[in-house]
């Protein structure tokens, strides 16, 4: 183990605090201190601390160039961590009270596998910008020691699942001290004894508290609990669920932190609820009725999912198995405890315990994700907000999400925004005006910016592709799917997302010689990279990514179609920032919001979407292209519908447009497509203007007396 020379023993501190994912200034330091370090631990300065020689510490120590940037970095970092001066204290000077924010995943950087996909990054981009705005905020949720899966894909496209242990050692998780030199352990009665591990980490100014049940003095089948994001039957979900709700809970109390808002992402959290009610009704002797009242003032829950099949539900029969005991020592009657999750979706299978249900009922304020996405919610919700208990209750709301913009802006566009925005334009991001100086950056300044950051994707996809072989990968039909063969100048369309199957992965291959004439045309060509990982229990999506990478594979396509394997932040960083067309065609209206076209706007990456999500909000006629717009209740003919208006537009606007250069090859015309989108999107589909409305319509923060 190296040692910190004590004049740069904060390097530590630094590494330790998540707030370097967003910072390019502490990165830098990082990777300048050892970039072989820096890159071989996959960009993690917490391990690369640990693993540098000592001669290389020794001698940074004493390098100027390296110590006036460490010392400016480290006295920012106090600055950041030590000020009272931000938004939400100059907004709400008298507020004293604190918003906890429970969530399954958190996505914050690739380096931590503890998220899935959209729903985990969304929670990630909200703790970064709770913190960047200054509000009394923590998050709470699951560490699990197996994390996600690596995804693997060999010859026949069949992905296969590979799960890592995480080494806490290597990671900013701390375990939380209890007394004496011990971890904090919490005793859950879930209906028998269970014990929670509590780690913590601190994602700028904002602390995450983190639990698992991976300690000996639990039963093997509860250790495993926590081992995997997603992983389990009904069974196992139930468990991880009750744990995460009422144990989030417990060690906020336990903690001292006695919240006045509870945001609950999604129903996994929805069982918090009930603790809360348990508290009001023996802590404080309230009846059922009247600890309901208490409980609903002091939750505000986001749903996520159009689909029904994406809202937990369990039997009764499972529900009473765990909560027998809850509900009698609670005086109440099996009937009220199930009426507060009963929910009937007229499938004909009766009624379920719905953990959205339950997050709906117990809580004050609802929101969808886009303006669409609450339209359908609450269409879908309408026989629940039509009985007489929502009478005097407000209708679901919506938020559209939004994206952390210092995570997902590439070096090269800060660069360029600093120039031509000014260099208060991350603090003043969601101010529409300052987006209006992007018709100031001449076209050739724009194009520059916009090769350089394509010319970082395809190296990155270079080195991974050059690994893969290295580590003995020598199939010469993988290193062509891993995009060999992709050339650097052309026309590049990015499809980055789960694989379900309603996101349509393989849409732009309903007409085959069709999608090739536009791949293989030998003046203006189109490749396409795609990406992304499907669910491990959804073989329905598995076979939709096995159809297109045995496309991928076959060589018919002349290597104009890749399929990068392991889709996770740091590729997802690379595409959205280097592709020039985000493809995103789901099954309207299907995607609730999507964020990954936000964060390609925000990169001058070009959106070709369907309708659907949060595109309709933002899409003006002349910042991107929209797909179909006709509805059919057939989906083969829906399909065919979406298909020719894909290929269709491809060929008549964005190809003629990309390939139409001036003398300097400059694509003027695609340049104005460029400067309209990232000026519409990026102040509206900020992770800022989307906390702002939480703290306005949703958290409201009231002033104590
Ligand atoms: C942004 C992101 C997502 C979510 O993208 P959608 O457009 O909502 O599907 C999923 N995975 C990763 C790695 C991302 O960066």
């Amino acid at each position: 183990m190296s040692r910190l020379p004590d004049r740069i023993k904060e390097l530590q501190d630094l590494a330790e605090n998540l707030i370097w994912v967003w910072k390019p200034k502490a990165r830098e330091i990082f990777k300048i201190l050892d970039h072989p370090a820096w890159h071989s631990t996959g960009h993690n300065p917490v391990h690369m601390l640990q693993i540098i020689p000592q001669e290389r510490l020794d001698a940074a120590a004493t390098d100027p160039s390296f110590l006036k940037k460490y010392d400016s970095m480290i006295h920012n970092y106090h600055s950041i961590l030590e000020t009272q001066d931000t938004w939400f204290s100059k907004e709400f000077p008298e507020y004293k009270g604190k918003i906890a924010y429970l969530s399954t995943e958190y996505g914050l950087h690739q380096s931590l596998p503890i998220y899935s996909g959209g729903l985990g990054i969304l929670s990630g981009d909200h703790v970064k910008e709770s913190s960047d705005l200054g509000l009394p905020f923590v998050g709470v949720g699951f560490v699990y020691p197996q994390g996600y899966f690596k995804q693997r894909i060999p010859r026949n496209g069949w992905q296969q699942a590979e799960y890592e242990n995480i080494d806490f050692s290597k990671s900013p998780i701390k375990p939380v001290q209890a007394n004496g030199d011990s971890q904090l352990t919490i005793e859950l009665q879930y209906p028998t004894s269970l014990f929670l591990r509590v780690w913590s980490m601190n994602v700028g100014r904002t602390p995450i508290y983190l639990m698992d049940t991976d300690i000996e003095q639990n039963q093997p089948w509860d250790r495993g609990l926590s081992a995997r994001l997603y992983g389990g039957d009904r069974e196992m979900r139930i468990r991880q669920e009750i744990v995460l709700g009422f144990g989030a809970l417990k060690i906020l109390s336990h903690l001292g932190h006695n919240p006045d808002v509870y945001h609950l992402n999604e129903g996994h959290t929805s069982f918090s609820a009930l603790e809360l009610l348990r508290q009001e009704m023996l802590g404080n002797g309230l009846s059922f009725d009247e600890a309901k009242e208490d409980v609903r003032k002091k939750v505000v829950f986001t749903t996520h999912t159009p689909v029904a099949a994406g809202h937990d539900q369990f039997s009764f029969e499972l529900v009473s198995k765990y909560f027998q005991n809850f509900w009698e020592s609670l005086g109440i009657s099996r009937e009220d405890f199930l009426s507060l999750g009963a929910f009937d979706w007229g499938y004909g299978d009766g009624p379920r315990f719905n953990m959205t249900t339950l997050g709906i009922r117990l809580s004050r304020y609802q929101n969808a994700v886009s303006k669409l996405n609450g339209e359908v919610s609450q269409e879908m919700w309408k026989d629940l907000y039509s009985s007489p208990e929502f009478r005097d209750r407000s209708p679901l709301a919506y938020v559209t999400n939004g994206v952390h913009v210092p995570t997902w802006v590439s070096g090269p566009f800060q660069n360029l925004y600093t120039k031509y925005l000014g260099k208060n334009w991350l603090r003043q991001q969601d101010d529409h005006d300052i987006w209006e100086k992007i018709d100031n950056i001449p076209n050739v300044e724009l194009w520059n910016t916009r090769q350089e950051a394509r010319k970082r994707m395809f190296s990155f996809l270079r080195e991974k592709t050059r690994a893969h072989r290295i580590q003995g990968d020598r199939d010469s039909r993988l290193t062509l799917a891993a995009g060999a063969l992709l050339d650097p100048e052309a026309l590049t369309i990015g499809f980055a997302r789960r694989f379900a199957t309603y996101k349509r992965a393989g849409l732009i291959f309903q007409n085959i010689e069709r999608i090739k004439a536009n791949l293989l045309d030998p003046y203006t060509p189109v490749q396409i990279i795609f990406a992304g990982k499907a669910h491990p229990q959804d073989d329905a999506g598995k076979h939709v990514l096995q159809k297109i990478f045995q496309k991928v594979v076959s060589g018919e396509y002349g290597g104009r179609i890749a399929f990068i394997e392991d889709y996770d932040m740091q590729m997802g960083r690379y595409l959205v920032q280097g592709c020039d067309v985000w493809l995103n065609n789901p099954e309207k209206p299907m995607e609730a919001s999507g964020t990954s076209g936000m964060k390609a706007a925000i990169n001058g990456v070009v959106n070709f979407s369907i309708l659907d999500g949060w595109w309709p909000e933002a899409y003006t006629g002349g910042n991107g292209y929209v797909i179909g717009g006709q509805e059919f209740s057939n989906y083969d003919e829906q399909n065919q519908y979406d298909a020719d208006s894909l290929y269709k537009i491809l060929e008549t606007e964005i190809r003629p447009l990309f390939y139409r250069r001036n003398r300097e090859n400059i694509p003027l015309e695609w340049c104005e497509v460029i400067k309209n989108s990232i000026k519409t999107v990026t102040p509206q589909f900020s992770a800022r203007r989307m906390l702002k409305e939480y703290v306005q319509n949703a958290y409201s923060p009231k002033k104590k007396d």
